[in-house]
């Protein structure tokens, strides 16, 4: 799978992928990230990317045309007027904090696709037109305000690239874990030693019963999400 990601400022991307699994997929071609400093598609000599909001207000928006050339050049088949086919494998995701909410839902869907474009915002946002008539998604990744989307795009990458076939050994990992298929949070999980400062770890755990350790696994996911998520057990 490729990842574009479109931002003002490339060289944020320099560590965040350089650790672990994303950058193991990388290194196996599993996945492809690729980097584009939006000032590329600007015509002046400021290399401008925003501007002055109308109708007035604090500070500067980014202007729509740069990020629709950014995105014609990197995809031409999404020259202007031209709409994907929705199955078309493609998909523009704009960061936003006014997003739909990405979750693991999204993910999983994100990870069947060919490539994801990812395009960052920042100063107070992004033309509305982009939203409106470029991108096909626009995902926040939580209630609150970053000052820039290249904290959340690395988010997005990371947590779809770690989804896509072949890039985690063992795939059930990614069925048993926090929202996966039985739609709780992980079970609490311990390792040696036994004891640690007077905290045991559940018996059941050590004593090698594999029946007895799924069921308590089952009941304390489920009583873990019931005491933190109770939202996942209700919706
Ligand atoms: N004025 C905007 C608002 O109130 O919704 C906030 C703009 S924010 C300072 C600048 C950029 O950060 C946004 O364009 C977006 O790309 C990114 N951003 C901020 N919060 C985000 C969030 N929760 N999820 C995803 N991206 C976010």
């Amino acid at each position: 799978m490729k990842f574009h990601i479109v931002t003002i400022f490339p060289e944020f991307f320099r560590g965040p992928f350089e650790h672990g699994v994303v950058q193991k997929a990388c290194e196996a071609g599993r996945i492809e990230i690729h980097v584009h400093d939006l000032r590329t598609w600007t015509h002046d000599r400021h290399r401008t990317v925003d501007d002055r909001p109308f109708g007035g207000a604090e500070g500067m928006l980014m202007k729509a045309g740069p990020i629709f050339e950014a995105v014609e050049a990197i995809w031409p088949e999404r020259g202007p007027g031209k709409r994907p086919e929705p199955d078309a494998g493609k998909r523009i995701a704009l960061l936003s904090a006014q997003g739909r909410k990405y979750d693991q839902r999204l993910a999983r869907q994100y990870s069947g696709l060919d490539e994801l474009l990812l395009i960052c915002g920042r100063y107070e946002g992004v033309d509305e037109r982009v939203a409106e008539h470029l991108s096909d998604d626009e995902i926040s990744i939580g209630d609150y305000v970053l000052s820039g989307g290249e904290l959340a795009a690395a988010v997005v990458v990371d947590s779809v690239a770690r989804l896509v076939e072949g890039v985690l050994g063992n795939q059930t990992s990614v069925v048993d874990e926090s929202f996966g298929e039985a739609g709780l949070l992980d079970w609490p999980q311990y390792t040696r030693p036994a004891e640690f400062r007077g905290w045991k770890a559940p018996d059941v755990l050590l004593g090698g019963n594999h029946e007895e350790i799924l069921k308590w696994r089952r009941n304390a996911a489920r009583e873990k999400t019931a005491r933190l998520r109770p939202d996942l057990l209700t919706g």
